[in-house]
């Protein structure tokens, strides 16, 4: 048997997964590692932990699955996109912490290049709207604060990557340097449209050209890992940022094909071809993974408060003791009797757009139990997504015929069934819910040639359940309608 060897570098955790010749986990392994907070609103990684969780969790790996070293015929890195790291070309060392996608640092810069109008620019050339999220604010941030970072910058002794980047230098000695179109195109320094670094965006940002990696398709030999730190050397053949793997991985690789992933947040993916898509809704236009050729573009959109409003069921509220309970409770009473919950905890994302928002709970009686509280936040969720969903459609042009779905809240079957219900279209749960990690998988497989094409591929991972719709238009339009007056009353 042969392997791919998936390394997922995610937000909170490390994970390694082995997927074997039929695309099924062979063996896995994690690690969580070290959330700095170092003020409020500050969110960084130190560098150390990302390599040393990722690297520590490989072996472990292997001997679950008890696999030969000699077996594993590639590498895939799927990781948390956007965070930002800066190094010094001669020795490798960062110059500072990982800023995190989270990190909320950079929110004045953010503001002030609106105020300069730059927005239109910005979108149009990188699809993505003015945010703190971004790769190119936090980089400015390390130059601008770090001691001797920019003069090194302008000698060109600094070098940026995403994680996928970094890992791939380390891992390789410093031989790669390089990163995937998914991951360049959340730098906010890449246009989508020419497929290059894009000069007036270094200039507005200040950022000299030296600092910035080889961009190559999510799929591509990049080169080769050092025994040191894989036992032996080993091609890596992918580098894809994690939202776009689970695209890849639930193989939606035609037009119209969408995935949402139910974590903490929402992250909604509709691939839409050839075409980059501008939203009239708020959404970000965005590049899918490819197997050597060009990508496609996509549409992403993201629901803040997503598993979060389980977690505040469970935790703030203490109405459920476990994220699971929430199922048994929602199914126990025949509706929310009236109620919504807006998760709005920390503002509405697309299409709303509104940081003032907030959490509100709306239609209490004094016949509400904690069972509608409960079922009404699951559907809150289903809501936001299908608000997203209905986005992306009106955008795309295209109706949605299914959704795919992985992430810890899709477990829930009463959520799922709802989410169909509500969005009037099946949603297909697949056996392997590992989808970021078996994504990278893929493209590292289809690259090396342990797979020869999608066709090959679209067999390993079948519907564990779909739920398909089982409300008429009229209820679906009552419930819609209650649940957009909450969304008002939210943002009152
Ligand atoms: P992340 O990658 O963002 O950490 P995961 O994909 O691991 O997220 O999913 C964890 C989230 O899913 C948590 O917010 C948790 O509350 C929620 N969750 C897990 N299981 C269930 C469940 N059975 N029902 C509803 N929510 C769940």
């Amino acid at each position: 048997m042969k392997y791919i060897l998936a390394l997922d570098q995610g937000t909170t955790s490390s994970r390694a997964i082995l997927f074997n010749e039929h695309g099924k986990v062979a063996g896995k392994a994690h690690q969580e590692f070290r959330q700095i907070y170092p003020k409020p609103g500050w969110v960084e990684h130190d560098p150390k932990d990302i390599l040393g969780s990722q690297v520590g969790v490989i072996a472990q790996a292997l001997v679950r699955a008890g696999a030969a070293i000699d077996d594993v015929v590639a590498v895939g890195i799927s990781n948390q996109r956007e965070t930002t790291l800066v190094w010094d070309a001669s020795t490798g060392r960062p110059v500072y912490n990982a800023i995190v996608w989270q990190c909320r640092r950079t929110a004045d810069i953010c503001d002030k290049l609106k105020a300069e109008g730059l927005d239109k620019l910005i979108y149009q050339k990188t699809g993505l709207v003015i945010d703190a999220y971004f790769s190119a604010t936090k980089i400015q941030w390390i130059l601008e604060n770090v001691p001797g970072a920019r003069d090194m910058a302008q000698a060109g002794r600094l070098r940026f990557g995403t994680v996928d980047t970094y890992l791939a230098y380390v891992l390789s000695g410093g031989r790669i340097y390089a990163t995937d179109y998914t991951n360049a195109a959340r730098t906010m320094l890449f246009n989508i449209h020419t497929l290059k670094w894009d000069d007036d965006l270094l200039a507005i940002f200040g950022i000299p050209r030296s600092m910035l990696p080889e961009v190559c398709p999510s799929g591509h030999v990049y080169g080769r890992t050092d025994a040191a730190y894989t036992g032996r050397r080993m091609d890596i053949c992918a580098l894809v940022g994690d939202q776009q793997a689970s695209l890849f991985g639930h193989l939606c690789i035609k037009k119209g094909d969408i995935k949402n992933t139910y974590g903490t947040g929402c992250f909604l993916l509709m691939n839409t071809g050839g075409v980059a898509v501008d939203s009239k809704n708020g959404l970000i236009t965005t590049l899918t993974a490819s197997v050597r050729g060009k990508p496609d573009y996509a549409l992403e959109g993201s629901v803040f408060a997503g598993g979060a409003a389980v977690q505040w069921l469970r935790d703030e509220l203490r109405v459920i003791s476990s994220a699971a309970e929430s199922e048994k409770l929602a199914l126990s009473v025949p509706s929310s009797g009236g109620v919504y919950v807006v998760p709005a905890f920390t503002g509405l994302g697309a299409p709303y757009w509104d940081a003032r928002a907030r959490g509100t709970i709306v239609g209490i009686t004094r016949g509400t139990s904690r069972e509608h509280i409960v079922r009404a936040t699951l559907e809150g969720i289903a809501y936001q997504v299908a608000d997203i969903a209905g986005a992306m459609s009106l955008d795309a042009g295209t109706a949605i015929a299914g959704l795919r779905v992985d992430g810890g809240a899709s477990e829930n079957n009463f959520l799922m069934s709802f989410q169909s219900d509500i969005l009037n279209c099946s949603v297909i749960r697949p056996a392997v819910t590992e989808t970021t990690a078996l994504g990278a998988a893929y493209l590292a497989g289809l690259t090396c040639g342990m797979w020869s094409d999608i066709a090959e591929l679209e067999h390993n991972n079948p519907p564990e359940r779909t739920f398909t719709p089982a409300i008429g238009d009229d209820e679906r339009r009552a419930l819609l309608s209650g649940w957009h007056g909450a969304v008002r009353a939210s943002r009152l």
